[in-house]
Formats: structure tokens, C-alpha cells, sequence
């Protein structure tokens, strides 16, 4: 598909969130809109993050959509090509691609305040739309340490969300930095054939087991054959991840039992007391995003691994130093440090009513939403997986529905009533934000005793919800006119101010 000049909604980004908005909006009978992706296919994360070891770590009957759940899994932690294969399917079934235009990058959105619509600059030329829908993901855009150095090294390097396959790893020293949710899957498979691994920790992390098993092929065709069984199981996951809730949100203590799980796997893993010590967080279990594995320490443990906890000094072309001295040689350097989760890149690209892009909004205080999804000052935005709407206990996907339901009843207003745009008025966003951030005092993400990703340069959490899931759904169930300022359409369409 062509990119069309003008449409309706613009949907920017095609992984789980994009996906799920074009396919809700198409059922609503919505036919305007296009779905721009600057990759070269659906998936998103899944699309990018192809490293060895890769797979979710929510179980796979959760993390899908709930109106097309996939008998199929393999296993209850499905690993990365089939989840791809499973998006790239509802792609198909769902007939996204035919509205997707890929290679096409969202370079600048403009709110025209006159014409009332979203004036936006793409790689692919300009479009305008009535209303602009972000899926571009919080883990999407890598980020590189700043180390020292590290232009100059002269073996491979690249990040784990851009793994590079014509890298043979067989024989080869290799690093990986970072001790977080990818590296810890990373890890277990370089260690098998690799010469050596040298593996860079700032802080160690919770690592619990991962329950995971292959499905009989029984288990598949009941699953297959017996919906009603498939909801059960699905819905039975979703409460046993929800009973992490009070744990993380309200009374940390809570954790213990999970906490002390975690130390036995380490205990399981590793024999070397030094090691041991080397690999237990000083931090509350669930300050940090808790990981799941039963492979990771026990790599560790392994006669060519070692763990080095002196932090990078520098990078020089052949090898990495250390704080104390210690000159690590190496061929290939995997980088693991995640991504830019508190300054999404998509805040420097969109630019509301006032001239001002979201980042200088957010500059003073942070990132800040309406419901995690609208933002004052930028009419007709709906952010998918926005401000304050993460968990660190479940499936991203549940709450991406949620978002999506809550568009879609924005939607089906502004279409009734003829509205040309919607915009929360800021104080039910400041009220929307200081109950949150109230709430955040009690989670265990700002008072477990560790610092994460999930906390911005000011301190403030603005990543995660600290309630239950299901609450957050019921907050999003009703598009909540009372808190918007709305602008009446014209009574002749704006096609011509548009044009
Ligand atoms: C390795 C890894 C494992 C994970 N495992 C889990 C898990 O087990 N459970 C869980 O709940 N979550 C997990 N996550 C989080 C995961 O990111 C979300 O679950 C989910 O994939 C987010 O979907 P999304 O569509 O919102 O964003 P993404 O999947 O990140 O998709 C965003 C899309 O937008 C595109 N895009 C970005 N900017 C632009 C632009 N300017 N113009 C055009 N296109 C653009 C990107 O190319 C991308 O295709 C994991 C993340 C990673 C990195």
C-alpha cells in the first residue's frame, strides 16, 4: 500500500499495539486509516529481538491477544519466532497489512489547531490525519552505554535487539553486558559455545525458576477443540500473575515467599559461595523487573564464564577494562542494557496546540498522561502503553486491550456527536497523575531499595501502574467525556482545510 495523503486515524507502529488498534478499529467499521511501520514487517519487539535464547516471559497463553487466542504454543513459554509467526498470522487474518505501509518512518506529528488535525511528516512523504495513534513500543529504541572507548573496539558489537546472525560465536571471547530480562537469556545460550564469556553486572537481578514445559499434543487439540477450557486456563494464569499486585504495590513483604524461591534457585544454580554472594540483589524482590530462568545460573557457574561485577572503565580496540584495573580481552561484545524507557523517542517527534513537543512538556516533570494514554495539550494523541501504564508482574498485552477499548469508546463519541477533537483537560490529568504517583509511594519499585529503568532522572516512576490490571481496565472501560474539552466539526468536513 501506497501511503494515502489523508486518512482518518493514523497508527504508528505495527507490533501488539498497532496490531490491536487497526484490527478494533476495523471491526468498529472504521475503514480511514493507515498503519505506518518503519520496519520492514509486523512483530515489532518480537520482530527485532531475534538473539539466541529469546522467548516471553509471561506465559504464552497470556501474552496474546484475547480474541485470538493460539492453541498452538508450543510450550508455556513460547520462544521468539513463534511468537513473531503468530503476529505475523493475525496480520494476515486480520487483514492489517493491507492498511500497513512498512518502511516508513513517523519523522514529525504537528498539531494544526485550526484545521484541527494531525499534520505529520513521515520518510515516505506527508499525511494528515483527524487522529494520531502511537504503538511504538517502550522497549523499542536501544540504548548504548556511553562507555569510553567502545567506538574504537575493533572485534563485533552489537545491541540484543539488533543481533547480528553472521556472527559465529563458536570459539570466540565474548561479553555481554548487562545482567537484565534479554541478557539472562543470552547468557545461557553463548555460554555453550563459546570459548569464553565474560559476563558484565552492575546489579544483580531476581531470578526466579521459569515453570516451563512443552505442551502434549493432547493438551493442544483440548485447547484447540474446547474453548471454554482455553478461557479457563487463560484466565486462570491471569489471577495467579494478579496475586503479585499486593506485593509489588502495596505491602513489599509480601515478596518473601517469592524472594525465597529465588535464593534456592540461586542455591540450585551455583555451589561457589563467592559466586553466590556475587548474584544475591541487596534489593527487595520486585524493586527491579523479576526475571524468570532456570538456565541463567547455572551458565554462570560454568568453567568458562566469568562474572565480573568491577564496573567498565573503558573499551579499548581489542578488550574491556575494569574499575580495578583488569584488562578483559575480547572478540565480540553483546550489548544487553535495554532501552530508552523514560525518554520515549516519540516524545521528541509529536508537537501539540502550543508549539511544544511531548519530550519539552515532560522536561520539568516527567512523563505524564491522561490514563496512560491522552495527553492536555495534544488533542486526538492516543498513546499506546504510555506513561505509568507498564506492570512487572503480567502481560502487556492485557493492558494494550484495555487502551484500546478506551480509544475506541473515544472514538464512537467524537463519531456521535460529530466532535472534531478531544483533549483532557489538565486538571483531571494532574489529578489522574498525583493519585498515581501518591500510590507510588507505597510500591516496592521506589521503596524496595534499588535503582531501575523504571524510575526517571527526577526519581519519579513513570513506567509502571501501581494497581491491579483489572483495576486499570475498569478505569479505562467508558471514555470519560466529562474530563475533556471537545471542539464541535465544522458543519462542512474539514476535507478542504485538510487537502
Ligand atoms: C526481549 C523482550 C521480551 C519481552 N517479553 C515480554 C513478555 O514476556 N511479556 C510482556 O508483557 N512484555 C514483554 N516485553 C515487552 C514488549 O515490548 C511488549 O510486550 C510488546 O511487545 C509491546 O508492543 P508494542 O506494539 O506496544 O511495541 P513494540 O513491539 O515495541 O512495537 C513498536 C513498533 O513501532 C515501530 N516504530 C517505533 N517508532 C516508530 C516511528 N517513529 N515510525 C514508525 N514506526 C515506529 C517499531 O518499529 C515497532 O515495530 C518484552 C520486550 C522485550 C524487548
Amino acid at each position: 500500500m501506497r501511503l494515502p495523503q489523508r486518512v482518518e486515524h493514523l497508527i504508528v507502529g505495527s507490533g501488539f499495539s498497532g496490531l490491536c488498534a487497526a484490527i478494533k478499529l476495523t471491526e468498529d467499521g472504521e475503514t480511514d486509516f493507515v498503519v505506518i511501520e518503519k520496519g520492514d514487517d509486523v512483530g515489532g519487539t518480537w520482530r527485532d529481538n531475534t538473539y539466541p535464547g529469546a522467548c516471553c516471559d509471561v506465559p504464552s497463553q497470556l501474552y496474546s491477544f484475547s480474541f485470538a487466542r493460539n492453541p498452538e504454543w508450543s510450550s508455556s513459554y513460547s520462544p521468539q519466532p513463534e511468537i513473531q509467526a503468530y503476529l505475523q498470522s493475525i496480520a494476515d487474518e486480520y487483514a492489517v497489512r493491507d492498511r500497513a505501509v512498512f518502511g516508513t518512518e513517523l519523522e514529525r506529528a504537528t498539531w494544526d489547531d485550526e484545521a484541527q488535525v494531525w499534520r505529520c511528516r513521515t520518510s515516505s512523504g506527508e499525511v494528515v490525519a483527524r487522529t494520531l495513534i502511537t504503538g511504538t513500543g517502550g522497549l523499542s529504541e536501544p540504548r548504548l552505554p556511553a562507555i569510553e572507548g567502545i567506538e574504537t573496539f575493533t572485534g563485533r558489537l552489537f545491541h540484543s535487539a539488533s543481533w547480528d546472525h553472521t556472527v559465529d560465536l563458536a570459539g570466540q571471547r565474548v561479553a555481554v553486558i548487562g545482567t537484565g530480562a534479554s541478557a539472562i537469556q543470552i547468557v545461557p545460550e553463548v555460554q555453550q559455545v563459546a570459548a569464553h564469556l565474560d559476563v558484565y553486572q552492575r546489579t544483580a537481578p531476581w531470578v526466579i525458576p521459569r515453570n516451563d514445559r512443552r505442551y502434549s499434543r493432547l493438551e493442544r487439540l483440548a485447547l484447540r477443540r474446547v474453548p471454554a477450557l482455553a478461557r479457563l486456563y487463560r484466565t486462570g494464569i491471569y489471577w495467579s500473575h494478579e496475586g503479585y499486585v499486593p506485593a509489588f504495590t502495596w505491602q513489599p513483604r509480601l515478596g518473601a515467599p517469592a524472594q525465597k524461591a529465588a535464593t534456592i534457585n540461586i542455591h540450585k544454580g551455583i555451589k561457589d559461595p563467592e559466586l553466590r554472594a556475587k548474584v544475591t540483589p541487596t534489593f527487595l524482590l520486585g524493586c527491579k523487573r523479576v526475571l524468570r530462568s532456570n538456565t541463567y545460573y547455572p551458565a554462570l557457574a560454568a568453567e568458562n564464564v566469568d562474572l565480573v561485577t568491577h564496573p567498565i572503565a573503558r573499551i579499548t580496540p581489542t578488550s574491556i577494562v575494569t574499575g580495578d584495573g583488569a584488562e578483559h580481552p575480547v572478540d565480540v561484545i553483546v550489548v544487553a542494557t535495554g532501552f530508552w524507557t523514560t525518554d520515549l523517542p516519540i516524545a521528541e517527534r509529536v508537537v501539540g496546540r502550543e508549539g511544544r513537543t511531548l519530550a519539552e512538556e515532560w522536561s520539568a516533570g516527567g512523563m505524564s498522561a491522561y490514563k496512560g494514554t491522552t495527553v492536555h495539550g495534544f488533542p486526538n494523541l492516543f498513546m499506546m502503553t504510555g506513561p505509568n501504564t507498564g506492570q512487572g508482574h503480567t502481560s502487556v498485552v492485557f493492558t494494550i486491550e484495555s487502551q484500546v477499548a478506551y480509544l475506541r469508546d473515544a472514538l464512537r463519541t467524537m463519531r456521535e456527536r460529530g466532535y472534531a477533537a478531544v483533549e483532557p483537560r489538565a486538571r483531571a490529568q494532574r489529578r489522574w497523575n498525583s493519585d498515581v504517583q501518591r500510590r507510588m509511594g507505597h510500591t516496592v519499585w521506589n521503596t524496595g531499595g534499588c535503582s531501575s529503568w523504571y524510575l526517571d532522572t527526577h526519581g519519579r516512576n513513570t513506567v509502571l501502574w501501581p494497581k491491579s490490571t483489572f483495576t486499570f481496565r475498569r478505569k479505562l472501560a467508558r471514555f470519560d467525556l466529562a474530563a475533556y474539552d471537545v471542539r464541535v466539526a465544522q458543519p462542512t468536513p474539514d476535507r478542504e482545510a485538510v487537502a
